[in-house]
């Protein structure tokens, strides 16, 4: 049975709100809190521990436990329970804390007698700033309500820590020793480029000046009025983005359906009524969202939830009474846990000149929009909002995977000069993107881009590609809530097709599921999504998205060429099944009276190594084949691509590897049959110059990496790299990365200073 009611939590909440604004030192009202919370939720102890330099919590006040342990018990993050909770950021309640693995028994305290304890993270502005936690003497278990209580209460007693500056900022984040050194961060790239500014801490200006109430129903009706008032800014934004980058316009309508979820809504109400204010409510549901957040790892989830905490950003900002728009420093780099996509356009984006992420996937929203305007992204960089103050200088190398805080000159010099050197090497580039892709013994080697948005095509014309080697049609997708209809599909299409100006486009039909997935298509939790029901499993188990799919291809390609592949085929059955689909709507096409493409090529993506050993009878089948060397290397060495953790272990350029891609590209001159690679590797320097000596004479990339590959190629000698690799390939070392380099480098094909 609950003990007390919303009525007995509003009587606390204002009993603390009392104490926190009246007399006496942070240090009385802390003990006097304490009490009151002990004595609020019935409880025999309530302790208050708070996060010092070096990821110690200190016990900071206590009822009901001895005296003599206060700011004497220390616990690191991860060690006992309060350092479990907030290591996790997770609340605990357990009836018999000391049979919980986790627990350490710290005799200074006197908790001999407590059997039962509850202990909830205290978070601001989603960083874990203590734990508050109560004991009892009985082994009983808390419920949910008490457990929510208690986390209300330590919202509140956070912000009065954060307030009263009860650690100096400057001690919990010390600058690694000295706040004049400069630090680097790592990270991973998720939009390679260089930035050099200031930073901006995102979402600091959304203060809560008020936290407790006087009366729900006056909230309730704030929350309303916010609430319309989000609603509009939501239609006004879709509104304004729709014809200045046509990609991402469609991604804020799915914030429509957010702004209206009534779950959102009424969680926010609920709190309400235990007392708070309207932006404190909003907080306190966006705070643990953020904790179901990070426990996540459905992507699905995961990042419809990063939708809801960009809305309840917009609308604290509302609550709040002020815009979103912050003043930025002409260059400004933006450092934040997530962003929303809304609210990166909420900045001048002609000021950003990077983003730094705590958090980030390739795939999020934010993500594809930073691409679409061209800003650098570093993404996974832990402690990056602890560590980064406002305004401090950064300079951001995403390409490279790091960022320097407050850069000493030197190194603001150093890194000009970089940034000039790449600027003048990328000018160098520019400049021979007319120059033929041909090595110094006359072999053509043809050079395609990767796209995946209307704004990629254009770099056709900036790099001097020859085509598009791999079109990924979701991307333009991923966000809509349902697949646009054939009208649509065939614009967007047709757009590309005529942006290319009359290079080849080759379609990939949807690959969603996996890492990438579509608002309109959830397969539910799966447990290994990236071998799921993903790509033709999902669409040829609904037929109508591929036959509307490739009806949409087929009439775009009206008097072009048509070309179009097939991502994830494991079966000869399966590429049969998209072809004879392929087929119908050709068929259909004619019938209907449509203009022909003038050439038809279909071809598949090799990713599932099964296919490998289906070569022969497929390549009888096919008009050309793409190895998509991400998928296929992390299924070849069950690596999962995207866990940074193991990124480093599988070395493409490894022996096995080598010898796969050998053996593919040998099936396929064999037969004559046309043999591109597009995924990553085939844009870095040592790697395509192995795919050159092992046969490949089409290689597609991401457009950055163009020029510097068709540099390789014009200064490459192959007869000669190609001897180098028969007399490597077939070594027992692990990996050629070494030996390729020393070779690249002996032969003039790469500098010594260049980034391999
Ligand atoms: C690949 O897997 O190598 C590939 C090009 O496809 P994607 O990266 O889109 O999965
Ligand atoms: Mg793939």
């Amino acid at each position: 049975m609950t003990a007390y009611s919303a009525a007995d939590l509003r009587q606390m909440l204002s009993r603390l709100r009392d104490v926190m604004a009246g007399i006496g030192s942070v240090q009385e009202r802390l003990d006097k809190l304490v009490a009151l919370i002990a004595h609020g939720l019935k409880a025999d102890v309530c302790s208050c521990y708070i996060m010092r330099a070096g990821e110690v919590l200190e016990l900071f006040a206590t009822f009901g436990l001895s005296q003599r342990a206060v700011h004497i018990t220390r616990l690191r993050v991860g060690e006992g329970l309060v350092g479990e909770i907030a290591a996790h950021g997770r609340s605990l309640s357990l009836a018999d804390a000391w049979s919980h693995p986790a627990f350490v028994y710290r005799p200074e305290t006197g908790e001999d007698f407590f059997r039962s304890l509850m202990g909830v993270p205290m978070i601001q502005a989603g960083r874990i700033m203590g734990v508050l936690a109560v004991q009892n003497r009985d082994e009983r278990p808390f419920n949910d309500w008490e457990v929510e209580t208690l986390e209300t209460v330590a919202m509140v007693i956070a912000e009065l820590t954060t307030t009263a500056q009860i650690v100096k900022r400057e001690e919990l984040f010390p600058a690694e020793g000295n706040a004049l050194l400069p630090v680097r961060l790592s990270g991973s790239t998720l939009n390679a480029g260089l930035g050099l500014g200031q930073a901006v801490l995102h979402k600091s200006h959304v203060r809560i000046g008020r936290l407790l109430s006087d009366d729900p129903a006056v909230e309730h009706g704030r929350l309303q009025s916010a609430l319309n008032t989000l609603r509009k800014d939501v239609d006004t934004l879709i509104d304004s983005s729709h014809g200045e980058v046509s990609d991402f316009g469609d991604i804020l309508e799915v914030y429509r359906m957010f702004a209206d979820d009534r779950g959102w809504i009424s969680r926010i109400s609920d709190v309400i009524n235990t007392g708070l204010t309207a932006e404190a409510a909003v907080q306190k549901v966006s705070d643990d969202t953020r904790i179901r957040m990070m426990q996540m790892n459905d992507p699905v989830f995961r990042e419809r939830l990063q939708d809801l905490d960009d809305l309840a950003n917009r609308l604290l900002s509302i609550l709040a009474g002020g815009g979103m728009r912050t003043e930025l420093p002409d260059n400004a780099i933006l450092v934040c846990r997530s962003l929303g996509p809304t609210e990166l356009l909420d900045y001048d984006r002609t000021k950003i000149k990077g983003v730094i992420m705590e958090e980030g996937s390739p795939t999020m929203h934010a993500v594809i929009v930073a691409k679409a305007l061209g800003i650098p992204v570093l993404s996974q960089v832990h402690g990056a909002l602890n560590r980064i103050d406002a305004f401090d200088l950064l300079a951001l190398d995403a390409s490279a995977g790091h960022v320097f805080l407050r850069p000493s000159e030197d190194l603001q010099e150093m890194f000009a000069i970089n940034a000039a050197a790449r600027q003048r090497q990328r000018a160098v580039y520019a400049a021979s993107k007319d120059l033929p892709s041909v090595t110094l013994d006359g072999v053509q080697i043809e050079l395609q881009i990767n796209a995946g948005f209307l704004i990629d095509v254009q770099a056709l014309a900036e790099t001097g590609a020859s085509g598009i080697g791999l079109f990924r049609t979701e991307m333009q997708f991923l966000a809509m809530p349902i697949l646009p209809d054939v009208k649509l599909q065939r614009t967007l299409y047709r757009q590309a097709v005529d942006a290319a100006g009359g290079k080849p486009v080759t379609f990939r039909t949807l690959d969603v599921g996996g890492d990438k997935i579509a608002a309109s298509w959830s397969a539910g939790k799966e447990n290994n999504p990236a071998m799921g029901w993903r790509s033709v499993r999902l669409t040829l188990d609904r037929p109508s998205v591929m036959r509307q799919q490739v009806r949409a291809i087929i009439q775009a390609c009206e008097g072009a060429s048509l070309r179009v592949m097939f991502p994830m085929v494991a079966t000869i059955s399966e590429f049969d099944d998209c072809r004879r689909i392929l087929d119908m709507e050709i068929e259909r096409h004619a019938k209907a009276g449509g203009v022909a493409p003038r050439t038809i090529a279909v071809g598949t993506m090799l990713e599932v190594p099964s296919l490998i050993w289906q070569l022969d009878h497929l390549l009888t089948r096919i008009d050309f084949l793409s190895i998509g060397s991400n998928d296929l290397i992390q299924f070849v060495y069950a690596a999962d691509r995207g866990n940074t953790r193991i990124a480093n272990r599988y070395d493409a350029l490894s022996t096995p590897v080598l010898r796969m891609l050998r053996f593919i590209a040998e099936r396929c001159i064999a037969v004559n049959k046309p043999l591109s690679l597009c995924g990553e590797m085939a844009g870095k320097p040592l790697e395509a110059l192995a795919l050159m000596a092992l046969g490949y004479r089409s290689l597609s990339m991401a457009p950055d990496s163009v020029g510097q590959i068709r540099d390789v190629v014009r200064r490459t000698v192959l007869a000669d790299v190609e001897e180098f690799m028969i007399s490597q390939i077939d070594s027992n070392s692990a990996s050629l990365r070494t030996e390729i380099k020393s070779f690249a480098q002996d032969h003039g094909i790469i500098g010594e200073g260049i980034a391999v």
